[in-house]
């Protein structure tokens, strides 16, 4: 015995939240999770479920942001992790070539076939993309960034000053100078924007994962053209598309693009351990780490931990082994199918978007809030709460609702998620989306009422 029991802290902190509880990290959240129906406690996960604590299954949609590639709790990397600790290798020498960053990088630039790049490993997504600021802008001595509006790229400083949405970068102003938003999917405007030469990088989501948003037929090959012809280096935030989530393992190979730059990160970690990484051009690395005195310029203390490192070489291997990416394709396939079946013959859905595993489902909100009167710009939001809050209490099934100016609903579940949990979404969204059109909005209603008992309570919107 350690002295050391877990159990027993899981079992003194696990019960319901509580506002003490709440007290020590974000008391509003915990307002948000009450408004939301998620002051729930799950005890369990595996795969592409979660249990509460009176055993009930949930199908988690979420996946934890889409990181949940290979399901919670995957017994591979479960072991490999284990391996990690009994073979204990010496962790944050720092100053060494860290045999497991070495490996993964290697088993990294073949999965995303990219042999010839390098790969610089970060912590988080975020932490990705601001590696790839600092390297395009030291690379090509340019001090600008462009992105697309309704842009998401992480929220630290870098990443927040390419964000689209302003409520999110309201109250942190200043942020980097010389970002330039572009109306998404704009030739012309990029165009004009990239003419002075002044921007470093062109940065981009294959498909945005507010909204879920896909670009136009070729508009990301036209991109990368401009980005050729002005010199500006063309970044794909494939954070949350990379590693087989739209069922390839890079999003950029099914949009026929070669970035300079790839961010990856979520899917790498197996929702375990945190990891990311910037997978990009030899020579473009080379320009910005260019001597002994600068092959330390960017960096942190955690990036090639060896259990980051071990949980991305585990990913990479149940990947493979479980042919993963083309189950995304195959479980997207069903699910989108399903949801265009549906919303053929369901006046509540206005669209359905999506590749692979990555999927929004837009709701009509004058359908399904028919006979709400006078809530004004608050109705769009309220539809899709109303429709995550029921998926979740009713079916037991979590979605996330993306997207301020439209109801949007985002499902991405883990890719090893199984037919029958397909068709168990697919159940859930057409009594859900039935229901509350036939009840005229009156479960809108009520979401209503609750927010006017707490009106400065944010409502659980996804920010990605
Ligand atoms: N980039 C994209 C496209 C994302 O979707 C996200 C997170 O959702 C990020 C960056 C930020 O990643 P992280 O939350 O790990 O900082």
């Amino acid at each position: 015995m350690t002295g050391f029991d877990l159990q027993s802290i899981l079992d003194a902190y696990g019960g319901p939240p509580t506002v003490g509880d709440a007290a020590h990290l974000n008391p509003r959240f915990l307002d948000l999770l009450r408004l939301t129906g998620f002051d729930r406690r799950f005890v369990r996960g595996e795969g592409a479920w979660l249990f509460d604590e009176r055993g009930d299954r949930y199908v988690d949609a979420i996946g934890g942001y889409a990181c949940l590639s290979v399901g919670r709790n995957h017994p591979v990397v479960r072991e490999a992790l284990e391996q990690a600790l009994r073979i204990g290798p010496p962790t944050l020498v720092q100053f060494e070539v860290p045999p497991l960053a070495v490996a993964l990088a290697d088993r990294l630039k073949r999965f995303v076939d990219r042999p010839e790049d390098r790969v610089f490993f970060v912590n988080s997504g975020t932490e990705a993309v601001e590696a790839a600021m600092k390297i395009a802008r030291a690379a090509t001595g340019r001090p600008g960034f462009a992105h697309w509006s309704n842009a998401f790229h992480g929220l630290t400083f870098g990443a927040l000053s390419l964000n689209g949405a302003a409520w999110l970068r309201r109250g942190f102003e200043p942020l980097v100078p010389g970002c330039r938003e572009v109306p998404f999917g704009d030739l012309a405007a990029l165009e004009a924007t990239l003419a002075d030469r002044s921007i470093a990088a062109f940065f981009y989501e294959p498909i945005q994962g507010k909204g879920v948003i896909e670009h136009g037929t070729g508009v990301l090959r036209e991109v990368a053209e401009i980005c050729r012809r002005t010199g500006t280096l063309l970044v794909a935030d494939e954070v949350q598309t990379g590693l087989g989530r739209t069922g390839a393992a890079l999003a950029s190979d099914q949009d026929g693009v070669q970035p300079d730059l790839v961010c990856l990160s979520k899917a790498l970690s197996a929702g375990m351990v945190p990891v990311g990484a910037v997978v990009g051009r030899a020579a473009i690395f080379d320009r910005v780490f260019d001597s002994i005195e600068r092959s330390v310029v960017h960096s942190s203390t955690f990036r090639e931990n060896p259990l980051a490192m071990t949980a991305g070489l585990a990913v990479l291997q149940v990947l493979e082994d479980e042919r993963l990416v083309a189950r995304a394709a195959a479980a997207g396939r069903r699910l989108i199918d399903g949801l265009r079946k549906l919303a053929a013959r369901e006046p509540g859905i206005a669209a359905v978007r999506g590749r692979g595993l990555m999927i929004g489902l837009e709701l009509d909100p004058h359908a399904m809030a028919f006979g709400l009167p006078g809530y004004g710009s608050h109705t769009t939001t309220l539809v899709g709460q109303a429709v995550s809050v029921r998926m979740l209490v009713e079916h037991r099934v979590l979605v996330q609702s993306t997207a301020k100016s439209s109801a949007v609903i985002k499902v991405v579940p883990p890719l090893v998620i199984s037919d029958d949990d397909v068709d168990r979404i697919l159940e859930a969204f057409t009594a859900t989306i039935a229901d509350l059109r036939r009840g005229r909005g009156a479960a809108i209603r009520g979401l209503l009422d609750m927010i006017a008992r707490a009106p400065d309570v944010v409502l659980r919107e996804s920010v990605r």
